[in-house]
């Protein structure tokens, strides 16, 4: 830290991604990302735009807003594209949770929350989510302020349905709700068809996940066109290129490969489902996941144990500290082949 830092900053805790680690080759199972390339068309359509690097990407994503609102079935001002999904959401952040608007979130979900609300020296209001891991819907009913739901949340993987997630909205019609839908792709129900009629949702998307596109950093948010209008404030504020030309014509290419997105979906569920079992039968506890990942804990064997053996045989998961979920490791659903020497080296150790 210099001595420049102002205060306000100097207790900021950054979020911390998944290990990247380059020392050796794992199996890596930590970071959600998709076993699968970006389908062809999208890395065809990617390449078109290198020998245009010169020029300023379309700050409006014309083309690629075009292709969302059609695969979407909701129209071109319904929709923002963002350099990842975690950009809407901090978009959102700055745009609807003040001194007197606290951010609502559980204490259990995505990490990334509570840095934006720090980050913004938010008030936070955090909900405990109940001792099965399910969300404590009378409470985040009653809350004041903004909320920020991950559906499936992360990392249980646990979903909750389209009626609950429109209770939530019904209940209170001048409080804004945002839907993190990065995982949904993978089982759970969307709610982008309630824009429509709820003009406190936003909804957010990510082609990081199902569309294996994490390092292209390609995200976006529907809502309402006002919500929209809000939230191109804020971006025209930080930087109207933020999502950059090869990433943009990617997009556009992954969205014309509709057969590609299904098929690798439908794997992934395929492969979740045989692993859950075979994880059961090894003496695991899981919540019940709709998303790329599983959330699994032994009956012996202690969650920081199983992470290190893990590790030291090569195959990497994700071990959070938190102390309701320390006993948990949470494992990304890679191919079948990964999956099978993830199970192997955890026969070993268990
Ligand atoms: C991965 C993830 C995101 C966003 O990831 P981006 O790569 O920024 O799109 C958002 N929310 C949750 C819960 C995630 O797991």
């Amino acid at each position: 830290m210099s001595r420049f830092l102002v205060p306000e900053r100097e207790n900021l805790v950054p979020y911390v991604p998944g290990e990247q680690p380059k020392e050796r080759k794992y199996v890596k199972l930590n970071t959600n990302e998709s076993p699968f390339p970006p389908s062809p068309t999208a890395i065809a359509e990617g390449e078109k735009e290198l020998s245009l690097l010169q020029l300023y990407p379309d700050p409006e994503c014309s083309r690629l807003r075009e292709a969302v609102a059609n695969r979407y079935g909701v129209r071109e001002e319904q929709v923002i594209m963002t350099n990842g999904s975690d950009e809407v959401l901090q978009f959102a952040f700055a745009a609807y949770c003040n001194q007197s608007t606290p951010a609502v979130f559980p204490d259990i979900t995505y990490g990334f929350y509570k840095v934006f609300a720090d980050l913004y020296s938010l008030p936070k209001t955090v909900i405990p989510l109940k001792e099965d891991f399910t969300m404590d819907l009378p409470a985040l009913t009653k809350a004041k302020g903004t909320l920020f739901i991950a559906n499936p949340n992360a990392p249980t993987g646990i979903p909750l349905t389209k009626k609950e997630i429109e209770g939530l909205l019904k209940a209170n019609l001048s409080r804004m709700v945002v839907v993190d839908e990065a995982y949904v792709d993978f089982g759970a129900e969307s709610v982008v068809d309630l824009i429509d009629t709820y003009d406190n949702l936003l909804v957010t998307q990510t082609f990081s996940k199902s569309r294996s596109m994490a390092g292209a950093r390609l995200g976006m948010g529907f809502a309402s066109a006002g919500i929209i209008a809000d939230l191109n404030r804020i971006r025209n504020s930080v930087n109207p290129y933020n999502v950059n030309r090869v990433t943009a014509a990617a997009g556009v290419g992954s969205l014309f490969d509709e057969g590609y997105f299904q098929n690798n979906c439908k794997q992934i569920i395929a492969v979740r489902e045989q692993t859950a079992q075979a994880l059961k039968q090894l003496g695991f506890t899981l919540t019940p996941s709709t998303a790329n990942f599983l959330f699994a804990k032994h009956e012996r064997v202690g969650g920081e144990e199983i992470y290190r053996k893990l590790k030291e045989k090569g195959v990497l998961v994700r071990h959070f500290t938190g102390e309701r979920i320390k006993e948990y490791n949470r494992i990304t659903v890679g191919s079948a082949e990964d999956m099978q020497a993830f199970l192997t080296a955890l026969k070993e150790i268990v």
